[in-house]
């Protein structure tokens, strides 16, 4: 199974050509299930466990100095996963391109010419306090919404039950109509969308798990019932709207400033289990954030890694029940290294 590596990709595509070359000796040996098409998987019989999305144009998006939102949580997050062994079983894929028209689907054609206009043609600018644009950033939120909708793809082809997209920038509170929080185009709605139009797809679930509130993907999929948001967050904290939306295909699961796990556990055993149950979807797709971990600097709440493998568990089992299996999952926040490595790890390892 290793004898045809001239079908796989670069090894290691989260690092630029000078890192990749500085950091030869510590390649991984990737396996023939990297980059070939599902025919090719069918005609040889392999069925890779999950896919893994990746590209380095994630950490080419430019944030301003000190920023928490930075390129090195991509690479000590993809370190981590290599060091595990992670990315031996599932090398990392390239996404395809994403098309105007699968944006637009979920956000206004003033907000896609407005990132346009704003993008410098070298620096940064920012759209607002917290949120960012180099020369890079609006191809790397196209590519970030791209291995979401690639994914989607994926688990739909049948290549693969599972998907996790380690991305940036982030895209949850990206708006129809607006940039923010770090989000210039939300991935996760965009592939919800994108879903939706695959043949027998009628209904779709995105569970946010992030300790900030997904007012992006509430605004863009409130009008849409055949898609239930689940989000569960800090509250009152940032970003302080879309949190009070009361419609069936809306869950809003708040949570106090000091919460731990026990808490998390019963507000989502309360809230989204009989929400999906409910609602049925087809697929889920997972708004991964990891900032509700006890180690965040952004907030508040006391999460664990055992708890982010908890909330895991929990959604591959409503998949399994519901979904035929079929997980994509996004990163979105998470900015203490660690913690995010380690919770990140403990997602995969539960989704795989
Ligand atoms: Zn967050």
């Amino acid at each position: 199974m290793r004898g045809l590596n001239a079908f796989a990709p670069a090894t290691r595509p989260w690092l630029t050509n000078t890192e990749r070359a500085s950091n030869l000796g510590r390649r991984v040996t990737p396996r023939i299930c990297a980059g070939l098409s599902f025919f090719t998987h069918r005609a040889w019989g392999i069925f890779c466990s999950m896919h893994i999305y990746t590209h380095p144009e994630f950490i080419r998006h430019e944030v301003a100095e000190g920023h928490p939102e930075r390129p090195e949580r991509l690479r000590y997050l993809m370190d981590h996963l290599e060091r595990e062994g992670i990315l031996e079983d599932c090398p990392p894929r390239l996404p395809k391109d994403l098309t105007d028209a699968q944006i637009l689907a979920a956000h206004s054609a003033e907000h896609l010419q407005f990132l346009q206009r704003s993008e410098p043609d070298q620096g940064i600018v920012p759209l607002d306090p917290d949120t960012w644009m180099g020369a890079r950033s609006l191809n790397a939120a196209r590519l970030a919404a791209s291995a979401v909708c690639s994914g989607v793809d994926d688990v739909l082809g049948g290549a693969t039950e599972r998907v996790f997209c380690a991305v940036r920038p982030p895209g949850h509170h990206a708006e129809a109509a607006s940039a923010m929080g770090f989000c210039l185009l939300n991935s996760v709605a965009i592939a919800a969308l994108h879903a939706l139009n695959q043949p027998n797809i009628e209904r779709v679930a995105i569970l946010d798990f992030d300790v900030h509130h997904g007012n992006g993907s509430v605004d863009i999929c409130k009008g849409h019932p055949e898609i239930m948001v689940c989000s569960s967050f800090q509250h009152p904290y940032y970003p302080n709207r879309m949190h009070d939306i009361e419609q069936p295909n809306i869950v809003n699961t708040p949570l106090l400033a000091g919460s731990d796990g026990d808490d998390f556990r019963r507000a989502i055993t309360s809230d989204w289990l009989p929400a999906i149950e409910r609602h049925r979807p087809d697929l889920i797709l997972v708004s991964a954030g990891f900032d509700a971990h006890r180690l965040d600097p952004l907030a508040a709440l006391n999460l664990q890694e055992q708890d982010f493998e908890w909330i895991t568990q929990q959604i591959v089992d409503l998949a399994n029940q519901y979904s035929g299996g079929r997980v994509v999952s996004a990163l979105e926040g998470g900015y203490d290294l660690d913690a995010l490595a380690n919770s990140a790890y403990a997602h995969i390892k539960t989704l795989m």
